[in-house]
């Protein structure tokens, strides 16, 4: 709340630390950029998110930029992605993402991103899609198109905090709807959402355009929640 305040009186201070920024800094101070709590999964085979989709979807690789600590930075940007619909930060972590990713993005071969949709309802309500606005960062760093345009929400889900796996599970079965299968036929896909806690949504997602169209998924977040 106290940084909330701070924020809307001073937008160039630093997200996290609140320290004035220079002008080559954008949203976090060098500092504070540097001490991002960064997975590095990309550089990890059986890395944490990984583990936590075998057996459920079939993917290539998977990886997430940021660990999710609850009193830490990724809580605060996340909460400024959320609340104060940044969707500018969304873009900006975005191309800090993509520029790690550059260094397997030659080998993977992928041919474009696509993130998991909001549905309508939810949209008209946040503003933005910040899984959306994460992956044209990526989609522009990296050089690939987002097909992001392919696939859509028509279910509205509730909260999924009080339900058990089981629930879910159900509550994000069949929820999604793909749009001209044949465009992302045969390609190499990165699906990208912005938290991955129990991985639900995305093997929902995933399992969806699976059946749709013969491509190829790895797996992409801002954040992972262990
Ligand atoms: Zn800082």
């Amino acid at each position: 709340m106290f940084n909330d305040v701070i924020q809307l009186l001073f937008p160039n201070l630093c997200l996290n630390c609140n320290k004035g920024l220079v002008k080559t800094e954008r949203y976090l101070c060098l500092h504070c950029q540097l001490n991002l709590p960064e997975t590095q999964y990309h550089l990890l085979k059986e890395n944490g998110v990984e583990k936590a989709l075998w057996g459920r979807v079939p993917f290539e690789r998977a990886f997430a930029f940021l660990y999710f600590n609850q009193a830490g930075i990724t809580q605060r940007l996340l909460h400024e992605l959320k609340y104060r619909g940044n969707e500018e930060l969304a873009f900006f972590l975005g191309s800090l993402y993509g520029q790690r990713l550059k260094k397997i993005s030659d080998t993977m071969l992928l041919h474009g991103v696509i993130a998991i949709p909001l549905h309508p309802s939810k949209l008209r309500k946040r503003g933005y899609n910040q899984s959306l606005a994460f992956a044209n960062g990526l989609a522009e760093t990296l050089s690939i198109p987002n097909f992001s345009i392919n696939i859509e929400r028509i279910k509205a889900t509730e909260t999924q905090t009080k339900k058990n796996r089981w629930q879910r599970w159900e509550n994000v079965n069949a929820i999604f709807n793909v749009n001209h299968p044949e465009t992302l036929c045969n390609k190499h896909l990165l699906l990208v959402d912005d938290v991955i806690t129990t991985g639900a949504t995305i093997e929902s997602c995933a399992k969806e355009l699976l059946k749709k169209t013969s491509c190829k998924l790895s797996i992409a977040s801002i954040a992972y929640a262990a």
